[in-house]
């Protein structure tokens, strides 16, 4: 690997208002520290989801909730983020970690905790899906964080590696702002839908068996996305939008977050037209939805399983990786099925190695995310 990028502003912050160079692996009460922070400021975001369920959490996720699990397990978060909060404070000379862990479990108690009334105005059209970022932030980081920890493709990389400000950023945006990325790569299917009337055909899709609709629409979704990447690689303006996330430098489970909008918006809005006109029944698109969410996930991990066996056949982190890769660019297209790119001649994976750079030839895209925003809006 070559040398990282320079921290955002955010990042350097952070390592002054912390003022801690000491160790920082296992005993040392960085990782309980850190753990503290987290826990306690998933808590508290929690807490605050149920005091404002109508505006901080999502119409279809609302509906689906099992309360008293969701209560326990606000309850557990607190738990530990109180435990992990008292193990900094014994463990490490600068408590900076522990005591913002411990304001912010306190915060959440007081606040009510687990036991929130649940009231408001559940007409209102309009929320934000704070509830999906923190559910999907904790699962993703308590699942990933310590196996990327265990066996890492690059050991050297931390967790907290510079430019994870603001891929959480991006994480941030596209979770809670699920509402209007959903309306905004929607509209284009559901205006033609009407127009295309396959009354008939759509009948036939919806009855078949949901794990074929799944994979149908994998495959489907899969080759659209192929060429509309390709695209986002091949035409300039486009390519614009599509360097952010190319720009990540250190690959790990955060890192695909990093898409800009607009490339979100237009990949999505593509690739959702066949799922939606062809008529798929919803239990086979909400499963779709899980699978393509997870499977973008894993592609991007710091994890140095080659799964030789999966390679044929279906994308995994090293393919993946390799569309990453400084050199040689644009190969790889394909989120699902590497044979896509065999087909079409852009497949590259060399035997057993992985690439020895990522990025973009020259690395032209600033750090942060407001910066990375207007990017490509910018002249020349
Ligand atoms: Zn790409
Ligand atoms: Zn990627």
């Amino acid at each position: 690997m070559t040398q990282g990028p320079d921290p955002t502003p955010i990042e350097r912050w952070l390592a002054r208002a912390l003022g801690d160079d000491a160790p920082r692996h296992f005993g040392t009460g960085w990782i309980s520290g850190v753990l503290a922070v987290f826990l306690g400021a998933t808590a508290l975001g929690a807490v605050i989801v149920l005091h404002f369920p109508d505006w901080l959490t999502s119409a279809e996720l609302r509906a689906r909730y099992p309360l008293p699990l969701v209560r326990t397990l606000i309850g557990l978060v607190i738990g530990f983020a109180f435990l992990a909060s008292c193990l900094n404070l014994l463990l490490r000379r600068r408590k900076a970690l522990g005591l913002a862990g411990l304001a912010l479990t306190l915060a959440a108690v007081i606040l009510g905790g687990t036991e929130v009334e649940i009231r408001g105005d559940f007409t209102r059209p309009y929320h934000f899906g704070l509830d999906w970022f923190l559910l999907n932030l904790l699962v993703f980081a308590l699942v990933f964080v310590p196996l990327e920890r265990a066996f890492p493709l690059h050991p050297g990389q931390r967790t907290l590696r510079a430019g994870w400000t603001t891929d959480l950023a991006y994480f941030f945006v596209s979770h809670v702002g699920i509402q209007l990325l959903a309306f905004l790569s929607l509209w284009p299917a559901a205006a033609l839908t009407p127009w295309l009337g396959l009354g008939q055909v759509a009948t036939r899709i919806a009855s078949q068996p949901v794990w074929l609709q799944v994979l149908e629409l994998m495959l489907l979704t899969d080759l659209v996305q192929y060429w509309v990447h390709r695209a986002f690689h091949r035409l300039p303006r486009l390519w614009r939008f599509h360097a952010i996330h190319h720009s990540s430098r250190e690959m790990d489970w955060l890192a695909g977050s990093r898409l800009h909008l607009v490339d979100v918006v237009v990949t999505r809005a593509l690739v959702v037209v066949p799922a939606f006109v062809l008529g798929f029944a919803e239990p086979a698109l909400y499963a779709w939805l899980i699978v393509i969410a997870l499977h973008a996930v894993f592609n991007h991990v710091n994890l140095r399983f080659r799964l030789r066996f999966l390679e044929h056949w279906l994308v995994t982190p090293r393919f993946h990786h390799w569309h990453h890769a400084v050199t040689p660019p644009d190969r790889n297209f394909a989120v699902h099925f590497p044979w896509l790119d065999r087909l079409f001649g852009t497949h590259y994976l060399p035997e057993g190695r992985w690439p020895e750079e990522l990025g973009i030839r020259g690395h032209p895209v600033p750090d942060g995310f407001g910066a990375q925003f207007v990017y490509p809006l910018r002249r020349g």
